[in-house]
C-alpha cells in the first residue's frame, strides 16, 4: 500500500462534521513504520489537523525520527484531486520534529509534488 493510499484510508476516518473537508496523512518514520491522521473536529475547542494527529500518535509512542509525510485532502464524498498542503499551524508543529531532509508529499491530479519542510516555512522561527 503507498503512502497515498494509507492517507486516503486515513481521510475515510475523517471528523469532520463542521467544515465538510476531509484530511488524511500518512507519517513515515525511518524505520518505515507509518502512521495516520485524519482531521479530528469538535465544537468546543479547535480541532486537530491530519498531520498533528499522526505526529501526536507516533509521538506519543516514543517515535522520533521522521522520514515524509503524505497528505491528502477534499471536501467529504469527493475524490483528493486538487493539492492540500499543511497550515501554517502544523507547518511549524512539524518544523519542531523533522530534519531538514523530512519530506512532505501531497498530489495535484496524478502529480506528486514533494516540499522540504524548509520549502514550506521559509525563515522559520528557531529557539
Ligand atoms: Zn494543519
Amino acid at each position: 500500500m503507498s503512502d497515498f493510499e494509507i492517507a486516503e484510508k486515513a481521510r475515510s476516518f475523517s471528523c469532520s462534521p463542521y467544515s465538510h473537508y476531509t484530511v488524511g496523512a500518512a507519517l513515515r518514520t525511518k524505520s518505515g513504520k507509518v502512521y495516520m491522521g485524519c482531521n479530528i473536529e469538535n465544537h468546543g475547542i479547535q480541532g486537530l489537523c491530519a498531520e498533528r494527529t499522526a505526529f501526536a500518535k507516533a509521538l506519543s509512542e516514543g517515535e522520533r525520527d521522521f522520514e515524509s509525510i503524505t497528505v491528502l485532502g477534499a471536501p467529504v464524498g469527493e475524490k483528493a484531486i486538487d493539492e492540500c498542503t499543511p497550515c501554517g499551524y502544523c507547518r511549524q508543529f512539524m518544523s519542531e520534529f523533522v530534519d531538514k531532509d523530512f519530506k512532505v508529499y501531497t498530489r495535484q491530479g496524478d502529480e506528486v509534488r514533494e516540499y522540504t519542510i524548509n520549502d514550506l516555512l521559509p525563515h522559520s522561527f528557531i529557539f
